[in-house]
């Protein structure tokens, strides 16, 4: 059995705790490796090795920490398809999904790239007599950052990039569901020219990420997954006096007005629904047509481009529109998850039961399924299901639908489909959901906007990328300087205008 290791002071490390996690082949059903899950002592030897190699890093001026990130964009497209590769084969994506999954990630290392420019503070000159003020940002030191399975490349390289290019040192602890793609980023990190001990990776499950909240030298934890770890994350890293920023679960409405383009809507809503089999948090999982006449025109629309979708493994390449879920575990969640829309009386239009694919019967396929008549109450509305399952709503009017998606515990994105500007333009003011999307289903928002949802899809204050991660991850100083006159004059006791 291939056996992963960490990648801690410019080596793979294999790991001393004797515990491993199994590697799955999504779409063969096979153990295809096992990970090893790091202890407090190995996390702890990773952030010794991080505190040792920071200061050097942070002292290299910002735009020789941006030429690295400029070689390491040509060293991620000169790798694209391997990266994409190893990425399928654990997390069970599309070929085309994988890559996407690398680009959206190099996108914001292009962005950092501007670190120079992103870094620069603020200066008064003449604040007082013969004083000037002025402020920079410096970085904070070890950051750490704890990811996902659904996106093993473009979650920690949103991640570790502004970290990186504010001069911290950061340590990775990814998704112990898909480890290699990780590792693959922090060799191809160094090619470029990362010194050592500036991007770790230290493998794990809760064990690693406890040790990672209590240790005292690590300053900041970025955490994306479900929303009851987030919370956790949230409060414990709080607790112990770290920054914070964790982003968790959603459930995405996308309202569908009467004035629509039906082609145009159902076509969005079935990739936004059933791309990546579901398992993104930007999916579109609730279709909320306005009125019975939209709602019957837009299922109607729907079914049969449902019924065409081709599931596969990643292996056919452009061939399938979506690959297997992650593991067992979430395929078994997700049948138990529709079993209770039938039983709480929600019709299933589309039904994926059942399906089995000739060649990989024990693969973690799902057939798509499409529900109409949802209702609030019922569980496939209220949790967040992660699989190729979309759930109609119908309202009666607009309002109706606007309440839906406001009234809903999770506030990560939504879409409003309509011709009419005021309509959207009032949803977009009006709606507590952190990502807009109008005619756009999946409204993930360039490098250089930040990404960020609201309520319980969000645990503290600033969002990932864009400007606000390099506040995230850098500390401001501000200082008071005056000279030389005026020095001798003896102390001041009060505080006094600048006058
Ligand atoms: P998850 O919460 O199970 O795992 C995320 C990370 O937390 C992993 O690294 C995992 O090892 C670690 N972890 C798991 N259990 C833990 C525990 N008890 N204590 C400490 N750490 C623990 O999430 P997942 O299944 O990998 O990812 C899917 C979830 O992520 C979905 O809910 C999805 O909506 C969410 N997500 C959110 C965003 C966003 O930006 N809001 C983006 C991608 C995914």
């Amino acid at each position: 059995m291939k056996e992963l290791t960490h990648y801690i002071n410019g080596a793979h490390v294999k790991g001393q705790s004797g515990r491993f996690a199994d590697v799955m082949n999504p779409a063969t059903g096979e153990v295809q490796a096992r990970v090893p899950l790091a202890n407090s002592e190995e996390l702890a030897f990773a952030v010794d090795v991080a505190a040792d190699a920071q200061p050097g890093w942070a002292a290299t001026n910002p735009q020789r920490r941006a030429r690295v990130l400029m070689k390491f964009v040509a060293l991620l497209n000169r790798d694209m398809d391997k990266l994409a590769e190893a990425l399928s084969r654990e997390h069970g994506k599309t070929f085309p999904d994988a890559k996407g999954d690398v680009q959206r990630g190099l996108e914001v290392v292009e962005y950092c790239i501007g670190a120079p420019q992103l870094l620069k503070g603020e200066y008064s000159d003449g604040a007082g007599p013969g004083i000037d003020i002025y402020s920079m940002r410096q970085p904070l030191g070890v950051s750490a950052g704890i990811t996902p399975f659904n996106f093993p490349a473009m979650i920690p390289m949103w991640m570790f990039a502004p970290a990186i290019a504010c001069g911290n040192a950061f340590i990775l602890k990814p998704s112990e569901r898909d480890p290699s793609v990780p590792v693959m980023l922090a060799e191809l990190m160094e090619e470029a020219g990362l010194p050592k001990g500036i991007l770790q990776v230290v493998n794990g499950d809760k064990e690693a990420v406890d040790a990672i909240l209590h240790h005292p030298t690590i300053q900041s934890v970025g955490f994306v997954g479900s929303t009851p770890i987030a919370e956790y994350i949230y409060a414990t890293g709080c607790a112990q006096g770290k920054r914070v920023q964790c982003f968790g679960g959603a459930k995405n409405h996308m309202i569908i007005m009467p004035d629509a383009d039906m082609d145009q809507a159902a076509d969005a809503l079935v990739g936004a629904g059933y791309g990546a089999a579901g398992e993104r948090c930007m999916a579109i999982s609730v279709a909320v047509p306005v009125g019975d006449k939209t709602a019957d025109a837009l299922i109607e629309k729907l079914v049969p481009r449902i019924e065409k979708l081709k599931v596969g493994p990643y292996t056919a390449g452009d061939d399938v529109d979506y690959g297997p879920v992650v593991t067992a575990a979430a395929k078994a969640n997700i049948e138990r998850l529709v079993q209770t829309g039938v039983d709480q009386g929600a019709k299933l239009v589309v039904d994926g039961r059942g399906f089995s694919l000739q060649g990989y019967e024990n693969g973690f396929f799902i057939g798509p399924h499409l529900f109409d008549h949802v209702t609030p109450d019922m569980d496939i509305y209220k949790t967040e299901i992660f699989g190729p399952v979309l759930s109609t709503v119908r309202a009666q009017n607009y309002e109706e639908a606007l309440k839906l998606a406001m009234d809903h515990e999770y506030g990560n994105g939504t879409a409003i489909f309509t011709r009419d500007g005021d309509a959207a333009r009032d949803f977009a003011s009006r709606v507590n959901v952190g990502m807009i999307g109008v005619n756009v289903p999946i409204p993930v928002p360039l490098a250089y906007h930040t990404f960020g949802g609201w309520k319980k899809s969000v645990f503290g204050d600033l969002n990932q990328h864009g400007p606000d991660a390099f506040r995230f991850y850098t500390r401001t100083k501000t200082v008071t300087a005056r000279w030389p006159s005026g020095i001798k004059d003896g102390g001041e006791f009060h505080f006094k205008a600048m006058d």
